[in-house]
C-alpha cells in the first residue's frame, strides 16, 4: 500500500480535473479515497464529464466488456445479438441543446462511425452542443474519417472539444476479438496524429488495458497527446488475466512519474480491495 503513499499522487485523483485542480498535493491518498478537495470522487464516465451526450441505442463496434451493452440487455432493450445493430432517436437529434454547467462527454452509450445516417446525426447534435458554447470531450474509438471531418468542421470550436481516443492495445488481434467492429490500431494512431497536429487537444483511454505491459503503447502514443492518458483495467469481464492485481501495481509504478498519465477508478478500486 505504500506505493500510494508515494508521489505521483495526483494520478490517482479524480476526473474533475477540468475544474478541481488537476495536480492537488498534499491529501493522504489512503484517508482521502473517496474525497478530493471535499468533493466525491466519481467513477465511470462521471470522471471524466458531468454529462453524458447520446442519440443511438446499439453500437456497430460491439465490444464484448461494453458496459452500456450490458445495461440495455439487463433491461431488456436489446440483446446481444441486437446490440450491433444501430437504431438512432430521432427526439435527441432534432431537440435543441443548451449550454451545460459542466463539461459534456459525447457520446458514451454508443460510438461515431462514418456510416449514415449515424454519422450526420452525431455531427447534427455535435454542432449544436458547440454552438450552445458546451465543452465536449468527444469519446471514440477513432475512425480517421470521422476525425477528419470533426478537425475540419468543427476548427472554430477547437477550444470547446478535446478528444479523447479508447486504444486498449496496439495488439490488432487482441482488439478484433475484444472490439470487433471498431477501427484496427493503425487507424486510431493515424486518427490520433490527425487531430493532434491539426492543433485540438487530445487524451487517450487506455481502459480497459488489454495488455500486460502497455509501456510500448505509451510510448507510441505520448508525443501525440496535449492532456492525458487514462489507464483502467477490465471491469465487467470476470477475470481478465492480464489484469491482475500484481499487474496493476507494475502498472502504477511504471507509470506513477509519467506527467500525462492518469489512473482510472477501476484499478483504484481492485487496489483498495
Ligand atoms: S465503442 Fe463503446 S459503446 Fe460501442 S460497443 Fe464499444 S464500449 Fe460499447
Amino acid at each position: 500500500m505504500t506505493i500510494y503513499r508515494k508521489r505521483g499522487l495526483y494520478n490517482f485523483l479524480p476526473p474533475s480535473q477540468y475544474h478541481i485542480k488537476e495536480k492537488a498535493a498534499s491529501v493522504s491518498l489512503l484517508k482521502n479515497m473517496h474525497k478530493v478537495d471535499g468533493k466525491k470522487i466519481t467513477s465511470g464516465t462521471k470522471e471524466w464529464a458531468d454529462f453524458n451526450i447520446n442519440l443511438i441505442d446499439g453500437c456497430a463496434h460491439n465490444c464484448r466488456y461494453c458496459y452500456a451493452k450490458k445495461m440495455a440487455v439487463r433491461f431488456g432493450r436489446k440483446t446481444e445479438a441486437t446490440w450491433g445493430t444501430m437504431r438512432i432517436r430521432e427526439r435527441d437529434v432534432n431537440k435543441a441543446y443548451r449550454k451545460k454547467k459542466g463539461r459534456i462527454m459525447f457520446p458514451t452509450s454508443h460510438d461515431i462511425v462514418p456510416e449514415e445516417p449515424f454519422f450526420k446525426a452525431c455531427m447534427t447534435v455535435l454542432e449544436k452542443l458547440l454552438r450552445a458554447d458546451n465543452s465536449v470531450l468527444v469519446t471514440t474509438k477513432p475512425h480517421l474519417q470521422v476525425v477528419r471531418y470533426i478537425c475540419e468542421h468543427f476548427k472554430k470550436f477547437m477550444d470547446k472539444i478535446q478528444f479523447r481516443f479508447t486504444i486498449t492495445s496496439m495488439d490488432d488481434t487482441k482488439l478484433a476479438d475484444w472490439e470487433p467492429g471498431a477501427p484496427n490500431f493503425q487507424e486510431r494512431l493515424e486518427s490520433l496524429k490527425y487531430a493532434s497536429q491539426a492543433g485540438f487537444k487530445t487524451s487517450i483511454s487506455i481502459e480497459p488495458c488489454l495488455d500486460e505491459d502497455p509501456r510500448k503503447l505509451v510510448e507510441i502514443l505520448k508525443p501525440y497527446v496535449t492532456e492525458s492518458i487514462w489507464l483502467g483495467c477490465m471491469n465487467y469481464s470476470g477475470k481478465y488475466p492480464f489484469n491482475s492485481t500484481e499487474t496493476l501495481k507494475k502498472w502504477v509504478q511504471w507509470f506513477e512519474k509519467e506527467e500525462l498519465m492518469r489512473f482510472k477508478d477501476s484499478i483504484k478500486r481492485r487496489l483498495r480491495s
